[in-house]
C-alpha cells in the first residue's frame, strides 16, 4: 500500500491547480455570457474530478495538462469559450470513467462532437499504426468543425513542451510524428508561431548537438546583433513618424531550426548566414488604407537602404493560400549586410501569428477567395474514400499541405482549383473519379500532352476518356493530388486483391506439399516477411516476388505449423551475384558490437541502411523491412521521421555496445575554393595524417567560378574517428565546410 499523502503536499497541489485555472480565466479577453462562464466552470470541475487520481510522467497532477491546453487555445491559437470547454474535457473520455454520453448530456451536441474527435481510439491491441488512424479521425471531425484540429495542435504543443520527462525512445517517436504531420499542418493552417515552435522543439530532440550549437552561437552574437538592429532602425524612425500612423518596429530573431536548415542546405558556416533576424514594421491602420501604408513604408525603407529586387515578396496584393499577408524585402543595410524587412498591418500580423482563428475573425474585412473553404472541401473528398489505408492517406494528405493553388478551366469555362504542380491526370480526377479512371488523353490549350504534364495557372484543359482505359501502378507517379492518388490506389488495390487470389492458391498448394496446415502457418509467413496483412503476402507470391517453394526450405514443420530453422547469418552469401557494396551490406563476426532489442545483432538478419550509413557510435534504431530482415538507421536519417511516425510498431531499439574495430564507410560533403592541387592535398591528409582509407572521391568543380563541391567516402571505425576527420578537413586551407551526408 502507498503511504497516505502528505497533507501539505496535497494543499500545495490544489493551490497550483487553482492558480493555473485562474491564469486560464485571465487569458480570456472576450466578454463571456453567464452560460459560457457556467460551462467553463462545469468543465473545469468535471475534469478536476475525473483526473484526480492521474499524474503526468513528470509527476505533476494530470489536470494541469488540460488547463494548459485550454490556455494555449485562447492565448496562442486565438480560440474562444467553446474551445476552452472542449480543451478542458479533451482527455476525460479517453482516460477516465466519464463517457461521451455524459458530456453530451452536460454540455450539448457541439462540445460532445469536438471531444469525440479529440478522443483517441482505444487500442487494446497494438494495431498497426494507430497514430495514422487516429489522425484520420481527427481530420474527419475537423471537416465538421475546424476547432478540433486547432485544439489538437494545442494539445500536441503542450506535450512537446513537456516532453523532457518521457523516455528517450518515446521522445524520438513523438518528435518524428510532430515534424512529419503537425508542423506542416500548422503551416497550412497559418499557425506560424506554432509551426516554428514545433520545429524547434523537434530539432532539440532529433538533432540535440546541432540545436545546442545554434543556440550557443546565437547567444554569443546577441549583443552585436542588437547593436546592429538599433543602427538599422534609428534613421528610419523620423521618416516613419511623418506618415502619421502609429507603428511598431523591431528586430526579430529567426528560429533555431530555420537557421540550422540554412547551414545545412547551403553548406555555409553559421557566421556566413546574414539573415539571423528580420526587421518587422507593423502599422496600426484601418483596413481601407493598409495596403497604401505598407507600400509607403516600403518606400521609406528602400530609400534609406538599397533593395535587392528579386527578394521582394508581395503577399499584400496576393495573400498566400494559408491566408498570410505581408510585404517582404531584403535590403543592403549598414556595413553591406543583407537585412530582411517585413512590413504589415496589425490585422495582417494577427493573421500571420494566429492563422486560422484570426482569419475567421476578420473574414468580413474584404471579399477574398475562401482558400480554407476550398482546402477543407478537398479534405472532405479524400476522407470520403473509405478504402485508402490510414498511412497512405496520411502521406497523400501531407503532400497537399504545403501546396499553393492554381486556377484552371474546363472547355466550357468552369474554373477548377488545383494545387500547384498538379498534372493533366490530376485534373481528370478533379472533374470526376470516373473521368479519372478512364482518362485516355489530355489536351492543354488544344495541344495533346502526356498524362503527367504539369499544368500552369490559366490553362484550359480537355480530357478524353475511353471505356477500356484503367489505372496502373505507373499512374501514381503521374499525379500529385491526394484525391487522384487515393482513387488510383483503391482501384489498384482491387486489382491486387484479384491477383492475390492466385497467389493464395499457390501458397495453399505448396503448404500442403510440405504437410503444413494453412491456417496455422500463413501468419508465420506474413510475420517472417514483415508484411502487414495476408493479402500482401498472397500478392507478392502471385507476381513471383517471393519464391515460396525456396523460402519454405527455411522452415521445418511441427504439428502442421511452420517453425523457422535458423536465423540467416550469411547475408553476403545469399546476396550472391548482386555484388553487394560493402558499405551497406556487412556481416559482423566476432564480438557483438551492435545490440538489437538488447540482444546481439548477430541473431537477426540485418544490414546497415544505405540511406544514412550509420557508423559505430551513432544513435541508431532497427527497422523491420518488408523482406523480413532488419535495417539499422541513424535516428537522424531522412527516412526516419516517416518510419517512426507511421510504422513505430516495426521499430526496435538498437545501440552500439563497444568499440571493437569494424569498418564503416561514411560520406563527407566538402565545399571550398577551387584551389589547384586540393584533391591531392585532401587525399594526402586523409591517408597520411588521419591514417584512414578512402573509398572514393569525386569533385564537382566549377559550379560557380572558383567554388567546388566534393564528395569523399572514407572508412572509419567509429563516430569519434569520423568527427576527428571532419575537424581536420575543415581546418584545411581552401576548405569552407565539411558535412556528413545525411
Ligand atoms: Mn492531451
Amino acid at each position: 500500500m502507498t503511504p497516505p499523502k502528505n497533507e501539505n503536499n496535497n494543499e500545495d497541489e490544489k493551490k497550483l491547480i487553482r492558480r493555473a485555472y485562474r491564469r486560464l480565466l485571465r487569458s480570456i479577453k472576450v466578454k463571456l455570457s453567464p452560460k459560457e462562464k457556467e460551462n467553463i466552470r462545469k468543465a473545469y470541475d468535471l475534469a478536476v474530478e475525473a483526473h484526480s487520481k492521474q499524474r503526468r510522467k513528470s509527476g505533476e497532477p494530470y489536470i494541469l495538462h488540460p488547463i494548459e491546453v485550454a490556455r494555449i487555445c485562447v492565448e496562442e491559437v486565438g480560440l474562444g469559450p467553446t474551445a476552452v470547454v472542449s480543451a478542458l474535457l479533451h482527455d476525460v473520455v479517453e482516460d477516465t470513467d466519464v463517457s461521451l454520453q455524459d458530456i453530451h448530456e452536460k454540455f450539448g451536441e457541439k462540445i460532445a462532437m469536438i471531444v469525440d474527435g479529440l478522443t483517441k481510439f482505444k487500442n487494446l491491441f497494438d494495431v498497426e499504426s494507430p497514430q495514422a488512424e487516429n489522425f484520420r479521425k481527427v481530420l474527419r471531425t475537423m471537416a465538421k468543425d475546424v476547432r478540433v484540429v486547432l485544439i489538437k495542435m494545442a494539445d500536441r504543443l503542450h506535450n512537446m513542451r513537456t516532453l523532457g520527462s518521457m523516455p528517450p525512445h518515446k521522445q524520438l517517436k513523438i518528435a518524428s510524428e510532430t515534424t512529419y504531420i503537425y508542423a506542416p499542418l500548422a503551416h497550412r493552417l497559418g499557425l506560424y508561431n506554432l509551426k516554428t515552435e514545433f520545429q524547434d522543439l523537434c530539432m532539440k530532440i532529433l538533432y540535440p548537438e546541432e540545436y545546442k550549437f545554434v543556440v550557443e552561437k546565437l547567444e554569443d552574437t546577441e549583443r552585436e546583433r542588437n547593436q546592429y538592429i538599433n543602427e538599422f532602425i534609428k534613421p528610419l524612425k523620423d521618416k516613419l513618424n511623418r506618415i502619421g500612423t502609429p507603428y511598431r518596429i523591431f528586430g526579430r530573431p529567426k528560429s533555431i531550426s530555420s537557421i540550422y536548415n540554412k547551414v545545412k542546405k547551403k553548406g555555409v558556416e553559421f557566421e556566413q548566414i546574414y539573415d539571423l533576424f528580420a526587421i518587422r514594421i507593423i502599422a496600426d491602420c484601418p483596413p481601407e488604407t493598409e495596403k497604401l501604408i505598407c507600400w509607403q513604408i516600403y518606400t521609406i525603407v528602400t530609400e534609406a537602404n538599397t533593395p535587392i529586387p528579386e527578394r521582394l515578396k508581395d503577399w499584400v496584393s496576393t495573400p498566400k493560400a494559408n491566408g498570410y499577408e505581408s510585404l517582404h524585402t531584403t535590403v543592403v543595410g549598414p556595413g553591406g549586410r543583407f537585412v530582411e524587412v517585413q512590413i504589415r498591418s496589425e490585422r495582417m500580423d494577427e493573421i500571420a501569428e494566429k492563422g486560422f482563428a484570426a482569419h475567421y475573425k476578420y473574414k468580413g474585412v474584404k471579399q477574398q477567395n475562401d482558400h480554407f473553404g476550398i482546402w477543407l472541401d478537398n479534405i472532405r473528398e479524400m476522407l470520403e474514400n473509405p478504402s485508402t489505408d490510414a498511412i497512405e492517406f496520411m502521406s497523400d494528405f501531407k503532400s497537399n499541405l504545403f501546396a499553393e493553388e492554381m486556377f484552371l478551366f474546363t472547355p466550357k469555362g468552369d474554373m477548377k482549383i488545383l494545387p500547384k504542380g498538379a498534372t493533366a491526370l490530376d485534373f481528370a480526377f478533379s472533374i470526376h473519379s470516373e473521368v479519372g479512371y478512364h482518362c485516355k488523353s489530355v489536351k492543354v490549350n488544344n495541344a495533346l500532352v502526356p498524362l503527367g504534364h504539369v499544368l500552369k495557372s490559366g490553362d484550359q484543359v480537355t480530357v478524353v476518356t475511353s471505356k477500356t482505359q484503367k489505372p496502373n501502378e505507373n499512374w501514381l507517379k503521374l499525379c500529385v493530388t491526394g484525391k487522384a492518388r487515393s482513387k488510383i490506389r483503391s482501384s489498384l488495390k482491387e486489382e491486387k486483391r484479384r491477383k492475390g487470389e492466385i497467389g493464395k492458391e499457390t501458397l495453399m498448394r505448396k503448404l500442403k506439399n510440405v504437410k503444413a496446415d494453412f491456417e496455422q502457418s500463413v501468419d508465420v509467413l506474413v510475420k517472417f516477411f514483415g508484411f502487414q496483412s495476408r493479402p500482401d503476402l498472397y500478392y507478392e507470391i502471385s507476381i513471383d516476388n517471393i519464391n515460396i517453394q525456396q523460402e519454405l526450405k527455411k522452415f521445418r514443420v511441427e504439428g502442421g505449423k511452420l517453425i523457422f530453422i535458423e536465423i540467416e547469418k550469411k547475408v553476403q552469401k545469399k546476396e550472391g551475384g548482386s555484388k553487394p557494396t560493402t558499405r551497406s551490406r556487412r556481416t559482423f563476426k566476432g564480438e557483438p558490437k551492435l545490440m538489437i532489442d538488447d540482444q546481439p545483432a548477430e541473431q537477426f538478419k540485418y544490414e546497415l541502411a544505405s540511406c544514412c550509413n550509420p557508423v559505430q557510435g551513432d544513435q541508431v534504431f532497427a527497422f523491420t523491412t518488408s523482406g523480413g530482415g532488419m535495417k539499422i538507421h541513424r535516428t537522424t536519417c531522412v527516412n526516419a521521421e516517416h518510419m517512426m511516425a507511421n510504422y513505430a510498431y516495426r521499430m526496435l531499439r538498437a545501440e552500439w555496445v563497444d568499440t571493437a574495430n569494424t569498418d564503416f564507410v561514411a560520406t563527407l560533403v566538402i565545399t571550398g575554393q577551387d584551389k589547384k592541387g586540393l584533391v591531392n592535398k585532401l587525399t594526402k591528409i586523409i591517408s597520411e595524417q588521419l591514417n584512414l582509407n578512402m573509398r572514393s572521391i569525386s569533385m564537382d568543380a566549377d559550379i560557380g567560378g572558383s567554388y567546388f563541391k566534393g564528395t569523399v567516402k572514407i572508412v572509419v571505425n567509429n563516430k569519434d574517428q569520423l568527427n576527428q576527420a571532419i575537424l581536420t578537413l575543415k581546418a584545411m586551407d581552401g576548405v569552407n565546410s565539411v558535412h556528413r551526408e545525411s
